[in-house]
């Protein structure tokens, strides 16, 4: 390995337009289905890692306090992955500011991990190529292999009968063509943290809904239909088929035993609202994580009327507007 020290890194979180939802293998982070998303130029995540000689345990601090339980333990286990890859054994100071609230379905967990995979890749002296540090930060948390490109991004869900070995190194994301500059209309109805993680109800989802397996099955076609449709900037398509496997996602969750249900009161009159505006010829179509908070895709030139209707429709709620924004990218240090 090459000489240690400290390294800041900034990741921006992405929103899936085709989701990922349910594991095949937990330890390694694989995935039962291939994944799109486009990386937002909002709400970015900074983290620095600082290798401390002396220090017998990590010190994980997220928003200015020290990280504590499963949030602590995760960062823990992935520098372990680090120091394990770098031949080293040094523990490390964690600082990390997340400008988006954390754990509420906006994906802190992906701008988080990717940003934690580029700092301490260079802080513990990893050289990985873009393709590594996607499968790195992907151990952190599936999203964060996204995150780590701008724009537009695929997560391949690699072979499924493929070793361990061969199995982590077909499961990355890469950048994917799109003739397509929209906007996402983010409605944060709620900020707090989610009650169930999407860790915890991705897993209760696989083991228990029956509608799983067909939404997992008409991944493979959404993938395809998703890809056609970036590339020939066709905006609609793109809107359509982001609500229908968003919505399907849900369904997925509504019927596992028992449900759960991340969409509020809330959350439902911004779908209405987006149907209104459908019917009002604008084209605007819904997508939801695990959480309340709703994002709406539609073009820049509609953009403000969308973040209007949705400010409306959700009173009391912070409305964002995002769009296609850059890759996880150092910002200073490393070996
Ligand atoms: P979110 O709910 O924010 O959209 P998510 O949908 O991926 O993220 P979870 O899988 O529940 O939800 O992830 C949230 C968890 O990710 C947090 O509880 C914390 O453990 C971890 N996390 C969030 N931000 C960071 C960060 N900047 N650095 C390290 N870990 C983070």
């Amino acid at each position: 390995a090459a000489t240690a020290g400290t390294a800041t890194a900034v990741a921006h979180p992405n929103i899936a337009l085709v989701k990922y939802w349910g594991k095949r293998d937990e330890r390694l982070v694989l995935p039962r289905t291939d994944s799109l998303s486009m990386t937002l130029d909002v709400f970015p995540t900074t983290t620095r890692v600082r290798l401390d000689p002396g220090a017998g345990q990590d010190t994980v601090i997220l928003d200015g306090a020290p990280a504590k339980g499963e949030a602590q333990r995760r960062v823990t286990a992935f520098l372990d992955l680090v120091r394990e890859r770098a031949g080293m054994s040094l523990r490390a100071v964690v600082d990390s500011r997340n400008t988006v609230p954390t754990g509420a379905g906006l994906a802190s967990s992906a701008s988080g991990f990717a940003a934690l995979a580029v700092a301490a890749a260079a802080a513990y002296g990893l050289r990985l190529d873009p393709a590594g540090l996607s499968r790195l930060a992907r151990r952190g948390s599936g999203s964060a292999s996204r995150s780590v490109f701008g724009r537009f991004a695929v997560w391949h869900a690699g072979d499924a009968d493929a070793t361990p070995r061969d199995a982590d190194l077909g499961s990355y994301a890469e950048p994917v063509p799109a003739d397509l500059d929209p906007a996402l209309v983010i409605a944060v109805v709620h900020a707090g943290p989610k009650s169930v993680s999407s860790r915890a109800a991705m897993r209760h989802t696989v083991a228990t809904s029956p509608l799983y397996a067909a939404w997992a099955a008409a991944a493979g076609d959404d993938l395809a239909g998703m890809r056609a449709a970036l590339a020939r900037g066709d905006l609609d398509a793109v809107g359509r088929i982001a609500e229908h496997n968003a919505l399907g996602m849900h369904a997925t969750m509504l019927a596992a035993r028992p449900a759960v249900r991340y969409l509020s009161p809330a959350s439902v009159t911004v779908l209405d609202r987006v149907l209104e505006l459908r019917q009002d010829k604008v084209a605007a179509y819904a997508t939801m994580d695990a959480g309340p908070n709703v994002k709406v895709l539609c073009s820049r030139a509609d953009a403000e009327r969308v973040a209007d209707a949705v400010r409306e429709a959700a009173p009391g709620s912070r409305v964002v507007v995002a769009g296609p924004g850059p890759g996880a990218r150092l910002l200073h240090g490393g070996g």
